[in-house]
C-alpha cells in the first residue's frame, strides 16, 4: 500500500471513530530539528551520552552538567517550531469527539501546535521544581547554575528521568483514554520506554485500530495494525487531507 493509501485507510477509521487517542515520542519533533537521544552522531552533548545524563544518578553527581545540558535544550526547544506533524494532531483533536494525545515528549511543541487535551507523561522543562520542599516554579533560561529555590534546595527539571515514576495520575489518564479509543496513533516513538510503550497493548485489548508512523521498524511494529514507514510530518498532514 501506499503511503498515500495508508493514510485515506487511516482517515476511513477516523471518520467512524468517536474516540481516538495518540501517543508520540521524540521522533515526532525530528522534523522541527530536536534529536532524539539515540539518534546517531547528534546523540552526544559534549561527549556525554543523554540516555546517561537524564537520569536522576546523573542530576546528584554533577547539577551543573545537567542543568548545562538542560539549559541548551531548553534554547533549542525555544527556537524550534511544531512541524506539520505537529499541527495534524492538533487538527485531529478538532475534528474527533474526544481525542487525547499522550506524549513522552518534554519540549512543548504539542501545546505549541494548538493541542488541547495533551497528558505530558514525562513532564515538561519549562517548570522545574524544588528537590527540597517541592516547588514548582518556571524554569529560570539565565542565572546560576544548578538554579536554586527561595528555601535555599537544588531545582530541578520537571521532567521524568529514567527510572523515576511518572507524574501522579498521568498514566491512569493515559490508560483510561486508550482504553478507550477506536483508533489509537503511535507516532515517532522507539516504543521501548515502559510504562509508555504498554499503551500498544492497553490499545490491542480495547480492540483499537493501531496505527504505526515511524521511518524505522520498533518493538511495537508486530503489535499494531498497520505500520506507515515515513516520517510523521510527513504522513500525519495526509491523514487530515483525506479526512
Ligand atoms: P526515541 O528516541 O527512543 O525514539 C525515537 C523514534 O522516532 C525512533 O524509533 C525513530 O525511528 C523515530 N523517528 C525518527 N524520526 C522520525 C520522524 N521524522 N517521524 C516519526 N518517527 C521518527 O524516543 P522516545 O520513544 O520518545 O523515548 C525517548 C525518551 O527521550 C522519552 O522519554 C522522551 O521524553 C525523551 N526525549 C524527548 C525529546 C523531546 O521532547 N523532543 C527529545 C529526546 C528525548
Ligand atoms: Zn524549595
Amino acid at each position: 500500500m501506499t503511503i498515500s493509501a495508508q493514510a485515506k485507510a487511516l482517515a476511513d477509521r477516523i471518520r467512524s471513530a468517536s474516540r481516538a487517542a495518540a501517543l508520540s515520542g521524540a521522533g515526532m519533533s525530528v522534523e522541527s530539528g530536536l534529536p532524539t537521544f539515540r539518534s546517531g552522531s547528534r546523540a552526544l552533548w559534549r561527549n556525554h551520552d543523554p540516555m546517561t545524563l537524564a537520569t536522576p544518578d546523573a542530576f546528584a553527581r554533577d547539577p551543573v552538567l545537567v542543568w548545562e545540558w538542560y539549559r541548551e535544550r531548553l534554547r533549542a526547544h525555544g527556537s524550534a517550531q511544531p512541524n506539520p506533524g505537529h499541527l495534524a494532531l492538533a487538527e485531529l483533536e478538532r475534528r474527533i469527539a474526544t481525542f487525547t494525545l499522550i506524549t513522552q515528549n518534554v519540549d512543548g511543541l504539542h501545546l505549541r501546535a494548538g493541542s488541547r487535551d495533551v497528558i505530558e507523561l514525562h513532564g515538561d522543562v519549562r517548570t522545574s521544581r524544588c528537590i527540597r520542599c517541592g516547588e514548582r516554579v518556571e524554569t529560570p533560561l539565565a542565572g546560576e547554575v544548578p538554579p536554586r529555590c527561595a528555601c535555599g534546595g537544588l531545582l530541578r527539571p520537571n521532567v521524568v528521568w529514567f527510572g523515576e515514576a511518572l507524574p501522579a495520575g498521568a498514566y491512569e489518564r493515559a490508560y483510561e483514554a486508550v482504553a478507550q479509543s477506536h483508533v489509537f496513533i503511535v507516532a515517532g516513538t522507539s516504543a521501548i520506554v515502559f510504562p509508555a510503550a504498554g499503551l500498544v497493548e492497553v490499545a490491542r485489548a480495547a480492540g483499537a485500530f493501531v496505527v504505526e508512523v515511524n521511518p524505522d521498524e520498533t518493538p511495537a511494529t508486530s503489535r499494531c495494525d498497520v505500520s506507515v514507514r515515513a516520517p510523521s510530518g510527513e504522513f500525519l498532514p495526509l491523514v487530515v487531507q483525506h479526512l
